[in-house]
């Protein structure tokens, strides 16, 4: 049946009347949908997500926002068994839609819980220190990010219908931006399926997503300052819109992911009888296979030591001959075709240029076979190793991008021309090193990290766990410098800063602290006239403050500590010993007992509403304590954060602990949960 694809304009479905592209099956070359962007009004769609998706939006915070995530997540995995069978007519099988799908909702997930661990219940973010700017401290400065007033406009690949989507509208929705996404047209009917769940859930706010199924019009023509554009794609089409009149006028953030010539390299210590050596030769048929090798992280270039050429190529001509290919709704385990037949015209072409400085050692670009297939139709092909003959010379190779089943073995002679040679991709989203060997992970790891995004170590210590040369993680950075793009996606909370306005605020303490929730020495600690730790949640003030008796510490009180613990450390015991230190005066207190005092000092030992200490943050022991010296306390609220239940909330106190000259001998942060009253 084919479909016509609808944009989802202004919180409407829209189907397009004219011009539509017919979209082909990669299985059979039959036509499964038709898409068109004509109709379409662009500057309404922009100002519906900046008058409508914004404010809704910014409404949230941040833990309403990633709870919103994980709502989502939860949602389409319940749906996603129609998304698998919308995608195989893409090429992909089980497998690869497990990357695309469940990848994308892992990332969904991920964010929704970042959001919840790592972020504020805030509308911003205070990145960093309070800076001192003056010297008596009366005038302080610090970083704050807040989300954007604008709408993110993300234009992704045909190859990751689903994760692309995704992996760009957790972070934009997370930091509150309202995104118009725009999937490659190739297989945007798998992309307006997803957005159809998103908007039948209802979890998201009106005008949170909109999406263009076919040309982006005149879209760009109305973006400012206040939006962002992700791209996934082609080099080329990355230049021309990063070089579009308005783009470059307003200067709008452009986050690009595109061509990578990415590489796997065998150290040089590495012989076919260590275990690496099958790991290398298993990495680089799983990637030149997976998705048909049409992903951005894919290998390309197999870098092997000269003396390991002949043994690489005969194992992975081994491997690879072992390679199926299938019809993927039928076979989990055989490789798909290509996306459509142009594609793969596309890599043919590539894969001619590529043969003027390498030859074919496995497949054939014009030929192949498989269980039911029919190659006339379906955009099928065998995967095609290449071996460069004089890897110093070849250019093509580290140029030309064949976005499919291929990949080149380049022979280096030592070390500094493995580096030469990876560096010739001219920044890369990821590369993979298999060695067992410190020396040449070092010297590897370092002549290429700066031409790299990511950089996978793999021996056998780490193979079982490892997550694979091919896959970005939400937690690690996605991207790389120079022909990668120069963007950062993921990464954890990188990505969410893209949506987000880093402002240096400068002011006194007083006002800082009121404006970001966050008392910092110099703010006002006004004394409380009834112990904090006796106040509930809400009743507790951000500054409010008490200040303990005094205590001495004794000689007698660091034997006792120490042999009561067992820390008989020569510092706290052996006065000759501890004067030797260039750090001590003689014998000192043990930093722990310091703390152990201080909690004896600020306690309030009555049940009450103070629940649980759960850690400590910041710790720093500033000048040794003496015995005969005297220690007491200020604690005061710092920040407080709500939690994930009702009953109780998070409290952050600042704990400076002094001596009898009022120097700090210890700073930290308390971490303690404070009940609040029923609602
Ligand atoms: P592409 O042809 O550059 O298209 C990418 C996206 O740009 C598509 O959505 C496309 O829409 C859109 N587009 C094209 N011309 C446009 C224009 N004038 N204005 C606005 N949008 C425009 O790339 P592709 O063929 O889809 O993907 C393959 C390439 O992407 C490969 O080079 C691969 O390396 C790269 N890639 C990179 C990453 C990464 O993370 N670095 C990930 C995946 C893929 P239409 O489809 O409607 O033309």
């Amino acid at each position: 049946m084919t479909i016509t694809l609808q944009s989802l304009a202004q919180d409407r479905w829209v189907t397009p009347d004219e011009g539509r592209v017919e979209i082909a099956s990669a299985i059979d070359g039959s036509v499964v949908a038709r898409a068109s962007s004509a109709g379409l009004d662009f500057a309404a769609m922009v100002a519906h997500a900046r008058e409508i998706g914004g404010p809704a939006l910014r409404k949230l915070s941040f833990h309403r926002r990633a709870d919103m995530l994980k709502a989502l997540g939860a949602y389409l995995g319940e749906r996603k068994e129609t998304l698998y069978a919308l995608a195989a007519d893409t090429g992909a099988n089980r497998r690869d839609n497990a990357v695309d799908i469940d990848g994308g909702l892992v990332t969904l997930a991920a964010y929704a819980s970042r959001g919840r661990r790592e972020l504020p219940d805030t509308p911003f973010i205070v990145e960093g220190e309070v800076e001192q700017l003056g010297k008596r401290g009366s005038f302080v400065g610090q970083h704050l990010l807040s989300p954007l007033h604008g709408v993110a406009v993300h234009i992704n690949a045909f190859n990751f219908p689903c994760w692309g989507l995704l992996e760009k509208l957790a972070p934009a929705l997370l930091a509150g931006v309202p995104v118009i996404a725009k999937p490659a047209t190739a297989t945007a009917y798998v992309a307006e399926a997803l957005v159809k769940l998103i908007h039948e859930s209802g979890l998201l706010p009106a005008g949170a997503l909109q999406l263009i199924c076919g040309g982006t019009g005149d879209l760009l023509d109305h973006l400012t300052g206040q939006d962002v554009i992700a791209f996934t794609g082609s080099i080329e089409t990355s230049e021309k819109l990063h070089a579009h009149r308005n783009v470059a006028r307003h200067a709008i953030r452009f986050v690009a992911e595109r061509d990578s010539l990415n590489a796997a390299i065998l150290g040089a210590d590495v012989t076919p009888a260590d275990p690496e050596f099958d790991l290398f030769v298993r990495e680089v048929v799983r990637e030149m296979t997976a998705k048909a090798g049409q992903k951005c992280t894919a290998i390309r270039r197999v870098l092997v030591p000269r003396a390991q050429q002949a043994a690489v190529l005969a194992a992975l001509k081994d491997k690879l001959a072992e390679v199926r290919l299938g019809d993927p709704r039928k076979d989990d385990k055989a490789m798909g075709p290509l996306v459509s037949r142009a594609q793969r015209e596309a890599v043919r072409a590539a894969i001619a240029t590529l043969q003027t400085e390498a030859e074919i050692v496995s497949g054939n670009p014009e030929r192949c076979e498989g269980d039911g297939i029919d190659a006339t139709k379906g955009a099928y092909m065998a995967p095609i190793l290449l071996r460069a003959r004089d890897p110093m010379a070849a250019r093509k190779v580290h140029d030309t991008e064949a976005f499919g089943p291929v990949a080149t073995v380049l022979a280096y002679d030592d070390i500094d021309q493995a580096i030469e040679l990876v560096r010739r991709g001219e920044g890369s989203l990821v590369a993979s090193l298999f060695t067992y060997d410190n020396v040449v992970a070092e010297q590897i790891a370092l002549g290429i990290a700066p031409w790299h995004g990511r950089l996978l170590i793999v021996d056998r210590d780490c193979a079982a766990e490892s997550t694979g040369h091919g896959a970005p993680l939400p937690a690690l950075l996605h991207g790389g410098p120079g022909r990668a793009g120069g963007g950062e996606e993921l990464g954890g909370l990188r990505s969410v800063h893209h949506y987000m306005q880093r402002t240096a605020i400068q002011a006194s303490p007083r006002r800082l602290a009121a404006l970001t929730g966050t008392w910092s020495r110099g703010a006002p600690s006004p004394a409380a006239t009834v112990h904090p730790f006796k106040r509930n949640y809400d009743e507790l003030a951000i500054g409010d403050s008490i200040e303990t008796a005094s205590r001495p510490i004794t000689l007698d009180d660091i034997e006792h500590f120490a042999h009561f613990t067992g820390d008989t450390f020569y510092a706290h015991m052996d006065e000759a010993a501890a004067k030797a230190n260039p750090f001590f005066p003689g014998r000192v207190a043990h930093g722990y007992l310091i703390l152990a005092f201080a909690a004896g000092l600020f306690v309030d030992p009555a049940p009450g509403p103070l629940l649980a200490n759960y850690g400590l943050d910041n710790l720093r022991f500033l000048k040794p304590v003496s015995p005969d010296d005297t220690i007491k306390v200020k604690l005061t609220v710092k920040q407080k954060s709500s939690a994930r239940r009702p009953e109780y909330g998070e409290v952050r106190w600042d704990v400076e602990v002094v001596n009898q000259h009022d120097e700090p001998v210890a700073r930290y942060d308390l971490l303690t949960m404070s009940a609040r009253p029923p609602a």
